[in-house]
Formats: structure tokens, C-alpha cells, sequence
């Protein structure tokens, strides 16, 4: 059989971290909905930011323009994070949660709580972010 158990976490833990993701995923989704629309005949999980309209003067377009701008970035990072969640609920699913991507060791459940979405152990990641 597969050693697919998560990592030996108990139930607890799991559900602790699932129920962490689940309620990050609540939040960021919420926070999508202010700033932009989904786009629903694409069927996919794909926002646009929204644009502002604050009015026709030059002063008023650039500000339109600077928010849109601070819009598309934020939306690009909750929409990066929502992956992020949604690939380690997935892992959770299939059993292979808590092993880093890198060099398939557990990762540390102190880790996992702090950071539920690693997917990376310590060592992996400090040797990633020295290189
Ligand atoms: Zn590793």
C-alpha cells in the first residue's frame, strides 16, 4: 500500500489545519469580491479587478488608474494564495499532505501549523532561498 496517511498527522491536527485553510479560503474570497468580479461564462475560477469610476477630471483618472493598478496587484496575490489553499486541501484529500515537494520528507507539523500552506520543508527552503 501507498504510505499516503499525511504524514502520520493525527485527526486533530488535520482537521485543525483544514478547517484554517478552509476559513483563510472564506477571507480571501470575500476579499476578492470587493475588489474584483468574477467572471462567470468562463466558468473558471478567474477574476477581474474592478475598475473604479471617480470621475472625468485628470485628477480623478489618475486615481482610477492608481487604484486599478493597486487593484491588480492585490488580486494577483489573493488569487495566488486561493491556489496555494486550494492545493493543500487537495493534498489533505488524497492523503500526501505534509510532504515537501523537494525531497519528499515529512514536513514539520510545527511548520504546517504555523504555514498550512507549505509545501516545502525548512531545510528545502532555506537551501532555495540562499541559492
Ligand atoms: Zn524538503
Amino acid at each position: 500500500m501507498a504510505k499516503e496517511n499525511n504524514q502520520g498527522l493525527d485527526k486533530e491536527t488535520l482537521e485543525k489545519i483544514t478547517k484554517d485553510l478552509e476559513e483563510r479560503k472564506k477571507k480571501i474570497l470575500a476579499d476578492l469580491g470587493e475588489i474584483a468580479k468574477k467572471e462567470n461564462d468562463s466558468g473558471d475560477d478567474e477574476y477581474k479587478p474592478a475598475f473604479p469610476e471617480y470621475g472625468d477630471k485628470p485628477d480623478e483618472n489618475a486615481q482610477e488608474i492608481a487604484e486599478y493598478t493597486t487593484n491588480l496587484a492585490e488580486e494577483d496575490l489573493l488569487e495566488k494564495t486561493l491556489r496555494d489553499i486550494d492545493s493543500a486541501l487537495g493534498r489533505i484529500k488524497k492523503g500526501t499532505y505534509g510532504t515537501c515537494k523537494y525531497c519528499s520528507k515529512p514536513i514539520d507539523p510545527r511548520r504546517l501549523m504555523a504555514q498550512p500552506t507549505a509545501g516545502a520543508c525548512i531545510d528545502c527552503k532555506t537551501k532555495l532561498q540562499n541559492s
